[in-house]
């Protein structure tokens, strides 16, 4: 752990000691510490992360803001946050919990529902149900399964975001 990183989590618990465990939560501040902390161990290799670690150095002083109050900073945090979630993932391989399995999941469904009308229009038969509720439960199934893979290997390596 860098001198930065562990002055600027001090700072951030100094700061936000009055604040609802609910509202942390909720803004997912937790991830965001993490988020940093990688920001930091990355900057020296990659240029996005030294600029998002200005970017975290600048907005330092309004986290509490941003979490107890609607307004500027809140806005600003929540477009901080978001960018550097993306980036985490384009980047770095960070992911969120099942987000392999959602994706699989909603992908395999609706390349089987598409089949599913297909079939039903080649066959012309009567009941379009008969056909989409396999292809709905066939798709989930196997999303969870290539998902799920994937998701299991990404908490093994410790990639959670
Ligand atoms: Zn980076």
């Amino acid at each position: 752990m860098s001198e930065w990183y562990a002055e600027f989590e001090n700072d951030l618990f100094l700061q936000l000691k009055d604040a609802k465990p609910r509202d942390l939560r909720f803004f997912r501040v937790e991830e965001y510490l993490r988020n940093v902390r990688r920001v930091d161990a990355f900057s020296s290799s990659c240029r996005e992360c030294q600029s998002f670690r200005h970017e975290i150095e600048k907005h330092r002083d309004t986290v509490a803001r941003a979490v107890n109050e609607p307004g500027r900073e809140r806005r600003a945090f929540d477009r901080l946050q978001s960018g550097l979630s993306e980036h985490m993932k384009k980047e770095h391989g960070f992911y969120p919990p099942f987000y392999h399995t959602y994706l699989h999941a909603a992908g395999w469904s609706a390349a089987l529902l598409a089949l599913a009308v297909l079939l039903w229009w080649l066959f012309r038969a009567a009941d379009i149900f008969v056909f989409l509720a396999p292809a709905f439960a066939i798709g989930v199934v196997t999303g969870q399964i290539v998902g799920g893979k994937k998701d299991r290997r990404v908490r093994d390596e410790n990639k959670l975001l």
